[in-house]
């Protein structure tokens, strides 16, 4: 294998737990514990990503035993010794104390032209923060994480990345809907790679225990490693800090707005200090436009992590992290100010976002009652969040409402049922689109033709034809659960050009099928994983 340049800035940075054996504890004072992977005898490499190449492993190396190794966790080289990160977290709105990795094992950082990656194996085995848990993952959650990383990462959306995807050759025993009914499934490894996995709950954990060393030697990590634009120093420094993660974190959440992705388990622990999109469990895509649906039945009850609200949540744990930088900075009114900007900046980026999924770039006063009442309609009657815009990018201000009407009728979930007064209503409001588009194409002093082929690509780079949606995984899961991978590889292929037409690829841009509306997979998912 090419030479891994190996860089652990984490390790080195930060105090590692005295105890080297590897059983369930609580500690203090540390960042991380070390925790070597199970040897898995039997494991099988079953899908290796792009993100191969961008790590600068050729084709060669990447079919070689020393890269299957590293992997899934058997042998990896020398020096390197894999640890567990602790954290903490707010789950559900409550604070849960001290988590950490339960079945995330840290391999090591390397540096690949001026890049820095950590590798991280998903399931391979216990660590000290395993809490009741086995620390292993399964085949189904696996691929989920595995092509969901990858998608995201093509739809332009900050995530966390996965190189591959490994049967770990074990059984693993899991309780799939919380109902008494445990049943074995294949266990899978994944290999998760990002710059850096550390959490909100990182930096909680370590203001809860009182331990202000260890929460300044984390901070200044972090903002040595991956926030070097700052330049100050002491509270300034913190403060931008603070800030810069406010603004990736909105950033982050105005996409997932954007393409109808709803995270599902948006707990302080699964937020990334890097604005990143992390821990993939029961997520979801919004099918039905529907600002209250969550895919996790285990939030079935309040749906604290609903798709519209998202930003509120974002919000939240911002401020969850706010508390815990208190010790460092001591000026509430300064970290006030700065989740105050995160409100204004929603504000007018949910907008501009908005406004871009409609084909809209020179503003008007009344935009926003346009999408208000667009956003009300969508919810009136089932309609499909990836069809309806990805159709709207056809209607041109040329067009009769009869013609817009019948291009966004494609993304109805039951057309024949749709009653007079909401086909109304939505002519009425293709009516005052198509007079908006038209003063766009005014101002635009484009001709009707170039105005609508503009506004077709510029809708078309912002509103995706394929995302992965819930049964599409679940068909996937259930055809590797028998050893055939054909649908995983075309469906990863198509995930890599989600923006552009592939019309090999049409009938996976299509409602979603009846069969799934109530299946378990597709349309409910719990956070047994
Ligand atoms: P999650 O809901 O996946 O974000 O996990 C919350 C916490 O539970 C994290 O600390 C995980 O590491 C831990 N956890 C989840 N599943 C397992 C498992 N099977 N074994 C050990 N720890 C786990
Ligand atoms: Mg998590």
């Amino acid at each position: 294998m090419h030479n891994i340049h190996i860089d652990n800035s984490f390790t080195d940075a930060l105090p590692q737990d005295p105890i080297t054996e590897n059983y369930t504890r609580q500690v203090t004072g540390t960042a991380y514990s070390l925790a070597q992977p199970v040897e898995f005898k039997k494991s099988q490499v079953i899908h290796v990503s792009k993100l191969a190449r961008e790590l600068g492993f050729t084709d060669e190396e990447v079919q070689s035993l020393a890269f299957k190794n590293v992997v899934t966790g058997r042998e990896f080289p020398d020096g390197v010794a894999p640890y567990a990160m602790v954290y903490a977290g707010h789950q559900f709105g409550n604070w849960a104390g001290q988590l950490g990795d339960g079945r995330a094992i840290n391999l090591f950082e390397m540096v690949h032209n001026d890049q820095r990656w950590a590798l991280q194996l998903k399931g391979a085995g216990p660590t000290p923060y395993s809490r009741n848990g086995d620390g292993f993952a399964v085949l189904r959650s696996s691929i989920r994480e595995h092509l969901c990383s990858e998608a995201m990462h093509h739809l332009g959306v900050p995530t966390t990345r996965s190189l591959s995807l490994s049967l770990s050759g074990q059984q693993v025993l899991r309780d799939m809907l919380y109902d008494g009914h445990a049943a074995h499934e294949k266990g899978a490894i994944v290999c998760r790679v990002a710059p850096s996995f550390i959490r909100f709950g990182n930096f909680e954990l370590a203001a809860a225990q009182g331990n202000t060393d260890v929460l300044k030697q984390l901070t200044d990590y972090t903002i040595k490693t991956f926030y070097s634009q700052i330049t100050t120093t002491g509270k300034e420094a913190y403060l931008q800090f603070f800030k810069e993660v406010t603004d990736r974190t909105l950033e982050m959440i105005i996409h997932w707005q954007r393409i109808g992705f709803v995270h599902g388990v948006m707990n302080t622990d699964n937020m990334s200090i890097l604005g990143l999109t992390i821990d993939y469990g029961p997520y979801g895509w919004l099918e039905p436009y529907d600002h209250g649906w969550t895919p996790n039945t285990t939030d079935r009850q309040n749906k604290r992590y609903r798709y519209g609200a998202q930003p509120e949540i974002g919000l939240w744990n911002l401020l969850q992290l706010a508390n815990a930088l208190y010790e460092l900075i001591d000026d509430g009114p300064a970290l006030e100010k700065i989740l105050n900007s995160y409100k204004e900046n929603y504000q007018t980026k949910h907008l501009d976002m908005m406004r871009s999924k409609m084909g809209l770039s020179r503003p008007q006063e009344n935009d926003r009652e346009l999408i208000a009442t667009l956003e009300h309609h969508l919810q009136l009657h089932e309609t499909d969040m990836t069809i309806f815009f990805r159709e709207l990018a056809q209607v041109d201000p040329q067009m009769d409402t009869d013609k817009a009407f019948l291009h966004i009728s494609m993304a109805f979930y039951d057309l024949e049922n749709l009653s007079e007064p909401h086909q109304w209503s939505w002519l009425e409001w293709l009516e005052s689109y198509l007079k908006r588009l038209q003063k766009e194409q005014d101002e635009s002093g484009l001709d009707g033709i170039a105005f609508a082929k503009a506004k077709q690509q510029q809708m078309n780079a912002v509103n995706p034809k394929y995302v992965f949606r819930n049964y599409i995984a679940q068909l996937i899961i259930d055809d590797a659960d028998k050893g055939d991978y054909t649908l995983l590889n075309e469906v990863y292929r198509m995930l890599q050009r989600p923006y552009d037409e592939q019309p090999e690829f049409d009938k996976w841009y299509d409602l979603r099928p009846d069969w799934a509306r109530t299946k378990v997979g597709c349309s409910m998912l719990s956070c047994s994983s």
